[in-house]
């Protein structure tokens, strides 16, 4: 909204851009590069490059920065999750790398706690391994796991969303790491959106896991792009799976169609040393000013509330939680999301946990208003 040509390179092509007031998904585009993200990708135009050597130059710059052994940049934190899956099972025998994704004769079961399952744990099965859920919907023991464990096992997964309750009914990490490691397995961590407070950052690596995903797109580089933190033998594996270790090595990974520009890992190598680097009360107190901006409108208005949500942990700052009483206002949260997508421009939001729960992070200037207007207006009718 911010300039007269908002959204025209869509509208050009016949589509209709849309105001994001959900925050950074992937079906709306995830994420808006930064300035400095953009200077390092187009100064990377100047040369070509072995991308095997700036792999390691880059992920070597991630891991000093994290304080990590190691680091491997990948086609977002999904495609990291697909790889490390891939390392875990073939590690680097270049027999076994070019069988998969047929897993005869490796370990091929990743485990993974009944109550931990979750959208992204797909990217856990494309390189040929099979999911092995432990414990049940009501929660986990530490013999489910010891009793999971076995010569299939290739690794176990956790996941972290430090931004939300602990769920006391799963193992913690903890827990995790002191059982797989005496069984001689490694372990896996989605902490793809746990990169603030920084101490979090890479956190789960030093904790003992051997690998965690972090996704890029939460973190102002392009939304195609995402890395790897772990051991020096996982990460190494990683690369060798790769699209690059197929095309430098001339051995045929699973992970070929897993490829990346070498503008994308300049471009996640400047978006780490901004994020390491910058004033993050700044950019807490903008998010929390854009929130405010959105609750300001609807401030006693019959039959509305909007609260600000407070929470500061990971990639999504503040942010509104918004509900209407259908009996006063005549319409549900879900019509409200519904009005807001059919209005002029067209406004994102989405219900979670039967209220609409509003992100900034994909707000442009002057659209935090726009939302919290657009929303007393549809009930205002
Ligand atoms: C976004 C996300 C992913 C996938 O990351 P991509 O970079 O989009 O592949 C995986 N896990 C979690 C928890 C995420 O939030």
């Amino acid at each position: 909204m911010t300039t007269e040509n908002w959204g025209a390179i869509y509208k050009e092509m016949g589509a209709t851009p849309v105001i994001n007031a959900t925050g950074s998904v992937t079906l709306l585009g995830g994420s808006t590069p930064v300035a400095e993200v953009k200077e390092a990708m187009d100064a990377a135009d100047s040369a070509f490059i072995p991308l095997i050597e700036l792999e390691q130059v880059a992920g070597d710059r991630i891991a000093e920065m994290l304080g990590v052994p190691a680091a491997y940049i990948t086609s977002g934190a999904g495609s990291a999750l697909t790889l490390m899956t891939a390392a875990f099972m073939a590690g680097t025998d270049d027999d076994k790398i070019e069988q998969l994704p047929d897993t005869t004769g490796m370990p091929n079961e990743m485990l993974i706690q009944t109550r931990q399952r979750y959208w992204y744990d797909r990217c856990l099965e494309l390189a040929g391994a099979k999911l092995v859920e432990f414990g049940d919907e009501n929660g986990t023991t530490e013999d489910d796991l010891r009793n999971a464990i076995s010569d299939r096992t290739a690794g176990v997964h956790y996941v972290v969303y430090e931004q939300m309750p602990a769920d006391p009914n799963v193992l913690t990490l903890e827990q995790v790491i002191e059982i797989a490691h005496a069984a001689g397995k490694p372990v896996s961590v989605d902490a793809a959106g746990q990169i603030y407070p920084l101490e979090n950052f890479g956190k789960y690596v030093k904790m003992g896991a051997d690998f965690q995903c972090i996704a890029a797109k939460y973190m102002g580089a392009p939304h195609s792009t995402g890395f790897a933190l772990g051991t020096k033998e996982v990460i190494d594996a990683m690369g060798h799976h790769s699209f690059i270790g197929y095309e430098t090595r001339r051995i045929r990974g699973i992970g070929r169609p897993h490829k990346i520009d070498r503008q994308e890992i300049v471009g996640v190598v400047a978006a780490v040393r901004r994020w390491m680097t910058l004033n993050h009360e700044e950019r807490l107190d903008f998010a929390e000013g854009q929130s405010e901006a959105i609750i300001k409108p609807l401030k006693e208005i019959p039959g509305v509330t909007a609260e600000l949500n407070t929470n500061i942990k990971a990639h999504q700052p503040f942010g509104v939680f918004v509900s209407v009483d259908p009996d006063i206002v005549g319409f549900t949260n879900d019509d409200l999301v519904d009005k807001l997508k059919d209005g002029e421009p067209s406004i994102w939001t989405r219900v979670q946990d039967g209220r609409l729960v509003l992100h900034v992070f994909g707000l442009g200037e002057g659209e935090a208003e726009l939302v919290g207007n657009a929303i007393a207006a549809a009930v205002k009718g």
